[in-house]
């Protein structure tokens, strides 16, 4: 049976999966959303004698019903490959009382890897499926992180290029020589002079420009989007949290059927979106814990039932999730909201005019299997020290978020159900911070000295990634005005 997606802003507008994923966004605003998930068809005793990537193809058949096996499984094969540096692609590490699933084994080791490993391939296999001839062009603006990841991924896909925009002075200087240093021929990354707002503004007039639109269209090109509200990002991340139960299961941690709490550092809300997805096709969950860092919109809308963006915006160690508005929610509203995309676009509404919503009491009821947590900054770097100091691992700043969140969750609640946090970065991608709180001494050695500190105190080796930038040749150079973003694009794509 197919699968249908649709709008959450209008339930009239509807896509199938290959097409949802080529448009990245509904209209209006909206966002495609499955019209039910279906369930596991394989029991978990048979999940857990399966590899990660036989796995994702149980899971990516029942989302993606209009891609042949054949397909899928290019898809799985091309993404998760000797790119990760482990055979089981995401591990888990049992330390302090709950197991660490390490989603950090990828080319930019960070778990946006997870999926924009793979979006190249369903893309470009979608593009085909629908009779598209043009090359596909990503264009994505960066605050820092998911750059490289894209980067990384659409690097030497056939069909694909890629342009990515990041604030010239607004990113740190190890993500910067990250993306100039990318070597895929079809890449192309500019500074360009402005924050990340002027360069996201600049991105999304480029979508909107009809006119530009159809002169690409004329030179045998097609405007995409790689950002985490494409289903075809979403979808992959169910996997790891079905193939982390199959592991506990093989591994005699758990009987069949026994709820595991997932907890989740969470910024745009799409990693423990898609674990709650996982859990509707069959995953048995007791709680999911929604954990936030001093940016806590979240923690205060589970606890209150009133979301609202209105405060202060903080700058913290876990930049990626300092985030006031998280897209992703929008799917859980429409799920509670009985998918009325009228209910929910009024909600909607309220937040784009005055920054906050209120769910109804009865809505609420439904986030019933939800808890909301957050750390501070002390919290985080005393959660670092901690986990080191108790057993030699080292963990992420982000990481740490949902550590400490755990900490206090189990502290209050007494609730001793084996849990699995998702680990969403090495240390070594932000080697300042966690040296700052496993070794304070530290502070004077540069980003380099630091990371090999790191590896001397924890045992890691240090990453490729981190290890291939240290002496890589300065590729991509170009620093362009705000104004002329649309210029150099033409000029990258040579017309
Ligand atoms: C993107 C990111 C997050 C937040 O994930 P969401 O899916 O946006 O909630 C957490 N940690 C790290 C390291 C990330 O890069």
């Amino acid at each position: 049976m197919e699968l249908i997606y649709r709008s959450t802003r209008n339930n009239n507008e509807t896509a199938k999966a290959s097409e949802a994923i080529l448009k990245g966004l509904a209209g209006e605003g909206g966002l495609f959303v499955p019209d039910f998930i279906p369930e596991l068809d394989k029991s978990f005793e048979e999940l857990s004698k399966m590899t990660y990537q036989e796995i994702a193809y149980e899971v990516m058949k029942l989302m993606f019903t209009d891609f042949t096996e054949e397909e899928l499984k290019y898809c799985i094969n091309s993404a998760y490959d000797e790119k990760f540096d482990t055979p089981v692609i995401a591990p888990l590490a049992y330390h302090n009382g709950a197991f660490f699933l390490e989603l950090f084994h990828g080319k930019t080791i960070a778990f946006k890897d997870m999926a924009l490993s793979i979006l190249p391939y369903l893309m470009t296999v979608s593009a085909k499926k629908n009779n598209i001839k043009n090359e596909i062009v990503i264009l994505t603006a960066t605050s820092g992180d998911t750059g490289k990841a894209a980067l990384a991924g659409f690097a030497d896909v056939p069909g694909t290029r890629i342009a990515v925009f990041y604030p010239k002075n607004g990113v740190s200087p190890i993500q910067e020589k990250q993306m100039v240093t990318e070597k895929g021929k079809n890449t192309f990354v500019a500074g360009i002079t402005g924050n990340f707002d002027d360069a996201q503004t600049g991105v999304k007039n480029m979508f909107k420009d009809e006119a530009l639109n159809a002169y690409l269209n004329g030179k045998g090109f097609q405007l995409s989007s790689a950002n985490s509200i494409n289903i075809g990002r979403l979808v992959p991340q169910m996997v790891y949290y079905i193939y982390s139960y199959a592991q506990l299961l093989k591994d005699g941690k758990i009987s069949a059927g026994d709820k595991i709490n997932i907890v989740v550092p969470t910024g745009n809300f799409g990693n423990i979106l898609a674990a709650y997805y996982a859990s509707l096709m069959g995953l048995p969950v007791n709680k999911f814990i929604c954990a936030s860092n001093d940016n806590k919109v979240l923690y205060d809308f589970f606890t209150t039932g009133t979301y609202d963006r209105n405060r202060e915006f903080i700058l913290t160690t876990s930049p990626s999730m300092d985030i006031l508005i998280s897209s992703n929610l929008e799917r859980l509203i429409y799920k509670i909201a009985d998918c009325d995309s009228d209910k929910l676009s009024s909600l909607m509404n309220d937040l784009s005019q005055k920054g906050k919503y209120e769910i109804t009491p009865s809505m609420k009821e439904k986030l019933d299997m939800f808890r909301g947590g957050f750390a501070t900054e002390a919290e985080v770097a005393d959660e670092i020290g901690k986990i080191y100091k108790e057993d030699g691992y080292v963990i992420d700043t982000h990481t740490a978020v949902a550590a400490a969140v755990y900490d206090k969750y189990k502290a209050e609640s007494g609730d001793d159900t084996v849990t699995v946090i998702a680990s969403t970065a090495s240390p070594y991608k932000f080697t300042r911070s966690v040296m700052a709180a496993i070794d304070p001494e530290s502070k004077d050695m540069d980003d380099f000295e630091l990371a090999d500190k790191l590896s001397m105190l924890s045992g890691v080796r240090i990453p490729n990634a981190v290890e291939e930038i240290r002496n890589a040749e300065i590729i991509h150079k170009t620093v362009c005005d705000k104004e002329d973003m649309e210029q150099t694009v033409k000029s990258f794509l040579g017309c």
